[in-house]
């Protein structure tokens, strides 16, 4: 049957597939700023259902404790997933204006196999680990650590790779045991209401296991962080909320989990090949109109040869033409809304403020007279000071920054309140290798390098966030640690 049939997405709460109590909201393609369909738009009364019954899923029922039947389920999911892959294809470019080229991977196809990841870890792992026989204070005793769920999770995603955060989340999390209440962004809420569909009348997940509430209200995600019934809120987007999830998780003290922004940087060293470097540099920053939290959107290069790598990253930038995610070319699609869009502008509008200059790009392209497009902008005069250096801006945007060699360089790049991601382009691998051991950042590329991969954990440091996603260490973050010491006499 196809996914979102009659055009209204629903909640699913305690198994069922239900209406939201605030009635619908209408989600829009950002390409064409077209009425794409309805979602059912929860109120506080969907919210506290849907966590009563994680609750009653998590404590009444064996799914914390069967493995067996929670890797079929992850499982199941999966196939369901590439069973409708190219509809869902379809609806992930409408509805996120995501490239096509990108839901061959990160965006669509990339996530549902990394569910794979999450049900072979659990399937493989070492739950209980036999510490053997001691005898602490003088008592024989046979010591075990087990590894079990930490409760309901309350899992709260952004917009710019739906499919990727809700499913990095919702995996390793029910795999681990737990059960889960997502609450997506009200941007793309039918990336996560598909997930809807497909678990209710797909899957042997039990009533209550997986709760999924899309709203406009901001404030149901608060309910998540502060409800003392969720043991864990798993929280990506931007710094300043997930600042405030973790204040509102602290009258309860639940484990917090945090993926938050980055203003990631490029170094190129004086020994590399500068046109190849500074060509990739701008090429990533137009990858879904630079709507990923780990893009490289500060690119440091050879003070010496500073406006020949500002005339590169141009020439790159200026020859991606934003438009039309849904052709197989496209790179660069449109941000994910009219707000998003502003707050690009109003940052190219600081950028020449602060005294600096558009190399190419620098607003709305003329050619489309519909949608969220911003041109590709290579921003050059500034330094690491400038606010446009400083802050995310969450588009097509790159500012190019002098570095007087590498101590400077790593200098730069560890000036920042976060701590996402990092490249390193160097021809002597050896020295490049060293400078990335310097970064203060969760996930570097040297010379290329991929880091994304279900089994490589991602996260940032400083104020990009807390603990990490994917991997083993990624599994880990939705488990609780028990000793058991066991007399043996
Ligand atoms: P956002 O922080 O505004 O919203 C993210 C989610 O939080 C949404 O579901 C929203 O409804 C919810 N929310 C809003 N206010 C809340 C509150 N007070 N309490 C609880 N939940 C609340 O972010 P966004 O605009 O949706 O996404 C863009 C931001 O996300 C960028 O800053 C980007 O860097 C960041 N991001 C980070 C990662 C990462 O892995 N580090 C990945 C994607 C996006």
């Amino acid at each position: 049957m196809a996914l979102l049939a009659d055009g209204v997405s629903r909640l699913l709460i305690d198994g069922k597939l239900t209406s939201g109590g605030a009635g619908r909201f209408a989600t829009i393609n950002p390409a064409t700023e077209e009425v794409l369909g309805e979602a059912a738009n929860a109120d506080a009364a969907d919210m506290d259902r849907a966590i009563a019954a994680a609750r009653r899923a998590f404590d009444e029922t064996d799914w914390s404790t069967n493995t067996e039947l929670r890797v079929r389920c992850v499982r199941q999911l999966r196939d369901a997933m590439l069973e409708h892959v190219e509809e869902l294809r379809e609806l992930t470019i409408a509805d996120v204006g995501a490239p096509r080229m990108l839901t061959a991977g990160a965006q669509l196809e990339g996530p549902i196999n990394d569910l794979s990841f999450a049900a072979d870890t659990a399937e493989n792992y070492e739950w209980t680990q036999d510490l053997g026989l001691a005898s602490p204070m003088g008592i024989p005793t046979r010591r075990s650590v087990v590894r079990e769920a930490v409760g309901v999770v309350g899992a709260i995603t952004p917009w710019n790779f739906p499919h990727q955060i809700n499913l990095a989340k919702l995996g390793p999390a029910l795999a681990a045991g737990n059960t889960v209440v997502l609450k997506p962004a009200p941007d793309t809420p039918w990336v996560a209401a598909v997930l809807s569909e497909l678990i209710a009348q797909n899957t042997d997940i039990p009533p209550g296991v997986v709760n999924i509430v899309t709203s406009t209200d901001h404030a149901l995600g608060a309910m998540l962080a502060k409800d003392p019934r969720v043991d864990l809120v798993s929280f990506t987007g931007s710094t300043a909320t997930g600042r405030s999830v973790m204040a509102d998780a602290a009258a309860t003290i639940k484990k917090v989990f945090l993926e938050l922004g980055g203003k990631s940087a490029f170094l190129v060293l004086d020994d590399a090949d500068l046109s190849a470097a500074c060509s990739v540099a701008g090429f990533s920053v137009c990858l879904h109109a630079g709507q990923g939290c780990a893009i490289t959107t500060r690119l440091v290069v050879p003070r010496a040869r500073y406006d020949e790598a500002v005339a590169i990253a141009a020439a790159t930038m200026g020859s991606i033409k934003p438009g039309d995610p849904s052709k197989p070319g496209t790179i660069c699609g449109p941000v994910i809304s009219a707000r998003q869009r502003d707050r690009v502008q109003g940052y190219l509008d600081l950028a020449i403020a602060e005294g600096g200059t558009f190399a190419c790009g620098g607003g709305r392209p003329a050619d489309q007279p519909a949608g969220f497009f911003i041109e590709p902008t290579v921003i050059a005069g500034l330094t690491n000071d400038a606010r446009v250096a400083r802050e995310e801006i969450f588009g097509p945007v790159l500012t190019v920054i002098p570095h007087d060699g590498d101590d400077d360089a790593v200098r730069i790049a560890n000036d920042s309140p976060y701590g996402l991601s990092g490249t390193v382009y160097g021809a002597d691998a050896e020295r490049a290798a060293g400078v990335a051991a310097r970064l203060r950042a969760g996930t570097v590329n040297v010379n290329g390098g991929v880091w994304y991969s279900a089994d490589m954990p991602f996260g940032g440091y400083k104020q990009s966030g807390n603990g990490r996603e994917m991997g083993v260490a990624g599994f880990e973050e939705y488990l609780e640690t028990k000793a058991i010491a066991t007399a043996a006499n």
